[in-house]
């Protein structure tokens, strides 16, 4: 076997082995190199400052900022890169190679410049890092690097220009007449693209240069692959000495040129991404930030944590939360790119920086009020709160918190739809949305064959919040006493809190409603304080959502279980015998406060699957979901204006496409919106809309409960 030092000698052929890199330039050349390095540094660092002054604006957030940084999981997931290799392999990659080939460039490049500065003045004269075998596998490690990073360019590029996908169209659909155009866009991506280009292919026409000079007398220069081949091609025309030093200062001018444009444009994402990812709140959205003194209601975008504002330069306008949104998708008047760009936008005039390429928003400048003026009222009341958008960005932007904490600011001055006022309205006089009385809230019980306790006056295992629409909506109804049925069956000792129970608030929330959520949240902590129980059961998600997540920061906690979870542990302990109930071929739908907002996704699956059905999965399915229209108050509003259809007659489509009998649902809401959505595609004589309890109700042991399917088919 060979030793290192053979090899070495072997490769080199006994030559000088390390690289100068200052070749035949007077004192005063270096002295300009020198001079402009210290001009690049204060120009990037000035960059960073002027980045800094526009994030901390009132500087009452910065302190928020640095409490929520954590980075550790920040650099794994920048070093992983598993937010953008996720649903976009081939994107993934090419970024992976960008990244991996820039940071190892750096470091080399850094590497060099403390070799030829540093090394000599700490450990002598003639002290070298890179010589010999070092500097073979650093010179083969470089030039692997550079062609990763020129790949990987490429890749992005082609994608960009010959196959660029419809979420890159820049086009939005709140505008028709031309107000905001997105060429900018488009330049500002093609020059931060064509600029990293040129410094790679640059630093390897650099490389090739250096080595044409001496290309017989170090053939140990092979080691530098793509430079040692560029030389051997175009040895004649990189020979000379001119060639080299006309390379040499075009390649510094474009990196230094890089790097003092990187803070001031498009790629100040390579600085912001980072930092967004570090402060990114698993939470988001899950939990509502408080409405307190000190982060009050946004009204400018000066008002903006230096969160927010940092997320809107992290956005690399990937478009993937353009593509998940289902307001967007269904036509609606927002896409949660343009917002977090039309916010950056606002944010820039607002700081005096101006847009390299132009601005998008003629009126970006104008006295209109943010919320309900510059964000128009339709794009903040579209959103459903589904989270898809928080849920694919790439690099943890929080839009639903942006634009719940805008409506906020509509809600305080009473801007809201005629609909979302009643609701309101009811749910602050009677408790609920329905405008229903409070006594009627156990009404469905009086279809059940047995009694269901009141928990405040006898002490029950769960104590079952049912929720608004599983308690008043006719035909949710039906899901609310199959599974009563059920649990009664499986001996559960279950509750109610009958009239005391009111809506919990989650939705009331997500409009921007924070003290009604408060009042709401209050009522029926102190009802819960009288009852005896060990833990909640909901049945809709919502509801599991905010008594969950948001009522221990009002300081209301208690075990909390989704009725998902209570039918698998039912079936996994024996208190439910299942047993197939014919060939059926379902569907299942994740309802976005179950599955994105508390990561639910097997639980339902499992009992379908103990219900003997064969489950087919739609195409968005899991994280990737797709929203019935119902959530952040969505559902006591009307369509928006010029819709091509709702959200939940989209996903009906999707399921019917699969050739599935049912369409299993977890959440109330959901069977109203897609039994709803059956009707209006005129789908209903091939899908049937049914909750997961009347899945298990069907294939419970018919010997073991006749009366019980009896009385559910009866
Ligand atoms: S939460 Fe859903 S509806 Fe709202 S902006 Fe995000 S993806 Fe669109
Ligand atoms: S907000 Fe996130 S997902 Fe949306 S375009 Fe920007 S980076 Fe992509």
């Amino acid at each position: 076997m060979s030793s290192p030092a053979a090899i070495s000698f072997l490769v080199t052929g006994g030559a000088q082995v390390e690289r100068e890199v200052f070749r035949g330039f007077s004192a005063a050349e270096r002295a300009g190199f020198y001079a402009l390095t210290v001009v690049t540094v204060a120009l990037f660092f000035a960059g960073v400052y002027r980045l800094y002054r526009k994030y901390r604006g009132s500087g009452s957030s910065t302190a928020d900022f640095i409490a929520r940084i954590r980075l550790g999981p920040a650099l794994a997931t920048v070093a992983s890169h598993a937010t953008i290799r996720r649903r976009d392999g081939f994107v993934g990659m090419a970024h992976s190679l960008v990244f991996w080939g820039f940071v190892v460039l750096f470091l080399g490049t850094a590497t060099i410049a403390i070799d030829e500065d540093f090394v000599q003045l700490l450990f002598g004269k003639g002290a070298k890092l890179l010589v010999g075998n070092v500097y073979l596998g650093f010179s083969f490690l470089m030039d692997l690097a550079g062609l990763a990073f020129i790949v990987g360019l490429l890749m992005l590029m082609l994608r960009r220009s010959l196959f660029r996908p419809e979420k890159l169209d820049y086009g939005r659909n709140d505008r028709e007449d031309g107000a905001s155009e997105r060429e900018s866009y488009r330049k500002g991506d093609a020059v931060f693209l064509w600029l990293l280009l040129v410094i790679a292919v640059s630093g390897f026409l650099l490389e090739a240069a250096r080595i044409a000079a001496t290309l017989e007398a170090a053939p140990f220069e092979v080691w530098s692959f793509v430079g040692y081949g560029l030389a051997t091609a175009l040895g004649g025309a990189l020979a000379s000495d001119g060639a080299f030093a006309g390379l040499w200062w075009f390649h510094v001018v474009a990196v230094f040129g890089f790097l003092a444009y990187l803070p001031r444009s498009k790629a100040v994402h390579i600085l912001t991404d980072v930092a967004a990812l570090a402060t990114r709140d698993p939470a988001a959205a899950i939990v509502l930030p408080v409405l307190q003194e000190d982060r009050g209601i946004i009204r400018r975008a000066e008002d903006f944590t230096f969160r927010q504002r940092l997320a809107f330069d992290a956005c690399t306008k990937c478009g993937r939360c353009h593509e998940a949104c289902p307001a967007r998708v269904t036509g609606a008047p927002l896409s949660p790119r343009d917002l977090i760009l039309d916010l950056r936008e606002k944010v820039n005039h607002g700081a005096g920086q101006l847009e390299f390429f132009g601005r998008t928003r003629p009126d970006v400048g104008s006295e209109q009020p943010l919320s309900g003026g510059y964000i128009a009222s339709e794009t903040l009341w579209s959103c459903t709160t589904c989270r898809a958008c928080v849920e694919a960005c790439p690099v943890g932007i929080e839009h639903v918190v942006d634009i719940v904490e805008m409506r906020r600011a509509l809600v305080e001055e009473g801007s809201l739809p005629d609909s979302l006022q009643d609701a309101l309205r009811s749910l602050d006089e009677k408790g609920n949305s329905f405008g229903e009385s409070a006594r009627k809230r156990g009404k469905w019980t009086k279809a059940l064959d047995f009694e269901v306790p009141d928990a405040t006056k006898e002490e029950v295992e769960y104590l079952w919040f049912v929720g608004d629409f599983a308690s008043y909506n006719a035909t949710a109804v039906t899901g609310t006493q199959q599974l009563a049925r059920i649990l009664h069956a499986a001996g559960v000792s279950f509750g109610l809190l009958y009239k005391a129970e009111k809506s919990a608030g989650n939705d009331v929330r997500r409009v921007g409603e924070e003290g009604l959520f408060e009042a709401l949240a209050t009522d029926n902590a102190e009802a819960l304080e009288k009852a005896r129980f060990k833990k909640i059961l909901t049945t809709d998600p919502h509801s599991f959502n905010t008594l969950r997540n948001e009522y221990p920061r009002l300081g209301h906690n208690y075990e909390v279980v989704h009725y998902t979870e209570l039918l698998l542990e039912l079936i996994v302990r024996g208190a439910l015998t299942l047993e197939a109930a014919g060939s059926r071929r379902v569907t299942y739908h994740d309802p976005c406060y179950l599955g994105r907002y508390n990561g639910i996704y097997d639980v339902p699956r499992q009992v379908i699957a103990a219900s003997g059905a064969e489950l087919v999965e739609m195409p968005r399915n899991r994280d990737n979901s797709f929203c019935c229209g119902a959530g952040g108050g969505r559902i006591w509003m009307p369509d928006p204006e010029g819709i091509k259809e709702r959200p939940s007659e989209n996903r009906i489509r999707e399921a019917v496409e699969l050739g599935v009998d049912l369409f299993v649902v977890a959440c109330p809401k959901d069977m109203s919106m897609f039994s709803d959505a059956v009707k209006t595609t005129g789908n209903e004589s091939k899908i049937r809309v049914v909750d997961l309890s009347e899945l298990v109700l069907d294939a419970m042991s018919s010997a073991e409960q006749p009366q019980l399917k009896e009385a559910m088919h009866g």
